[in-house]
């Protein structure tokens, strides 16, 4: 097999050429990364269970209108996808308290929002992600008004379907985060949801016992990490329990030897 020329690398993905201009191939990595990579372990499987749990959330928005780069799902750690421009931005949506939030304006942690928030970060690793508003995402041009509204209204789209597509598997989405892209199209671009939504980028409480299951269990050194993922991958009814998260090896399927 030839070798493919890597695109990007990041903590959790690689991103490849792909096969016609205008796609690329997202990998998904069993590193688990926090606090700007300081603590960094490899958790066997996590890559494939983000794999499938984003292609099913990202197969359901495209299903209802919400544009998404996803196109298909090559195998047990690969996604077709169409290539855009990244904004430079995390868009964080927050319905109930916790994480940064919680600690920054001391709101326990837990306590339901009076409405949901949306939160812009810039995407700086150097800066560990700095909190930014409006004004500073126009004045440095990394988005323009009107991008800024379709960020917002895409954010809210996306929030309000993850909340319900959750909360009827018993799953309380507390917060999450999204990164966005321009695709362009001819003379036209519109902005597209970019990235994977999976238990690395979202809070994801269970709604009877409040456990965690989400990467709060690796941030926060609780274990079960692997575990928490499948068992949200089964409530969604994306895997089987016993579906084996490792990919196995190559497979002789006939031979002439003997
Ligand atoms: N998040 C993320 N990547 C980041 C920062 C945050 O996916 O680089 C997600 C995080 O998993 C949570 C939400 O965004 O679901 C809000 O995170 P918060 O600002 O509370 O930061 P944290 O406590 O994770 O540092």
């Amino acid at each position: 097999m030839s070798k493919r020329r890597r695109i990007y690398e990041g903590k959790a993905k690689i991103l490849y050429e792909g096969p016609e201009p205008g796609t690329l191939i997202q990998f998904f990595k069993d590193d688990a990364t926090a606090f700007n990579k300081k603590k960094h372990e490899i958790v066997d499987g996590k890559g494939v269970l983000n794999n499938r749990i984003s292609e099913h959330i990202f197969t359901h928005l495209n299903r209802i209108g919400i544009p998404t780069h996803f196109i298909r799902r090559l195998n047990m750690r690969e996604q077709l996808i169409r290539e855009v421009e990244i904004i430079p931005l995390e868009v964080v949506v927050r319905n109930v308290a916790a994480g940064s939030l919680a600690e920054r304006l001391g709101i326990p942690e837990g306590e339901v929002l009076p409405r949901s928030i949306i939160e812009f970060y810039y995407k700086k690793d150097e800066l560990n992600d700095p909190m930014v508003s409006e004004e500073h995402i126009t004045a440095f041009g990394w988005a323009s008004p009107p991008e800024i509204d379709d960020m917002m209204s895409l954010a809210v789209r996306i929030n309000d379907f993850l909340c319900g597509l959750f909360l009827g598997v018993g799953i309380q989405l507390v917060d999450f985060k999204i990164e966005l892209g321009r695709l362009f199209e001819g003379d036209m671009m519109r902005i597209i949801l970019a990235d994977e939504i999976s238990p690395d980028s979202c809070r994801l409480w269970d709604i009877k016992t409040q456990e965690k299951m989400d990467k709060d269990r690796f941030r926060r050194n609780m274990g079960g990490m692997l575990e928490a993922y499948r068992e949200v991958a089964s409530r969604l009814g994306i895997m089987n329990e016993n579906e084996p998260v490792r990919g196995k090896g190559p497979v002789l399927v006939s031979s002439n030897d003997d």
